[in-house]
């Protein structure tokens, strides 16, 4: 079974590939959101107790993501491929990975890095505007509509932001990224693990091309 991690800043596309990945391959995704969302749905001990521990506003320790991931990992045994999404978050994680993997005489694969250009990020998310009538998505750096104000598609006059994000909530958001899983990416290459830079900058579709060409 192949093990595949994707790390990427909020705002790369991780989660588009993620997707096409799970789809076109059948990978298995798991992430830990999903895994303790799913706990909880299922009313189990743990379950309530996570539900608890989030309406505080925390999130659970390590110890019970890792009995998710471990029950994950029983419960899809059969599967071609699992692709992390969001986990690990921390060397300490990341170490119990590759200790459960080595256990059943496996390893990650392969880590795929997305990178992104952080001000043509910015740009991206904080430009984004779309129209409020067919949704049509535009950029104010990127892709305004050819006639000022009015929508190419449907001729509509008004448009919506899509969030409240300014530049400094998404640089805020990047840095905090950036520090924490700087660390998880050089205890992989220090593990000698195959660690893949793609270009995240690029289209869904070259991205995910980039990703396929190095699974
Ligand atoms: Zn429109």
């Amino acid at each position: 079974m192949k093990h595949l991690i994707i790390l990427g800043a909020p705002g790369s596309g991780k989660g588009t590939q993620s997707k096409k990945l799970e789809e076109k391959y059948r990978f298995k995704l798991v992430s830990t959101g999903d895994l303790l969302r799913a706990e909880v749905a299922s009313g189990s001990e743990v379950g309530n107790m996570c539900a608890d521990i989030m309406a505080q506003g925390r999130f659970p320790e390590n110890k019970i993501i890792y009995q998710l991931v471990e029950k994950f990992l029983s419960e899809n045994a059969e599967a071609k491929g699992i692709l992390y999404d969001g986990f690990p978050r921390t060397i300490e994680q990341a170490e119990f990975l590759l200790d459960i993997l080595k256990q059943r005489n496996e390893t990650v694969n392969t880590i795929i890095n997305v990178q992104v250009d952080k001000d043509a990020l910015i740009k991206r998310i904080v430009g984004r505007f779309s129209c409020a009538d067919c949704g049509e998505i535009y950029n104010q750096y990127y892709k305004v509509p050819k006639m000022e104000g009015t929508c190419d598609v449907c001729s509509s006059v008004s448009f919506k932001t899509r969030s409240d994000d300014t530049e400094d909530t998404v640089k805020t958001r990047l840095t905090i990224y950036e520090e924490a899983t700087a660390p998880v990416v050089d205890f992989f290459i220090n593990h000698k693990l195959n660690v893949v830079v793609v270009d995240g900058m690029r289209s869904v579709d070259n991205v995910f091309h980039q990703i396929e060409s190095v699974l």
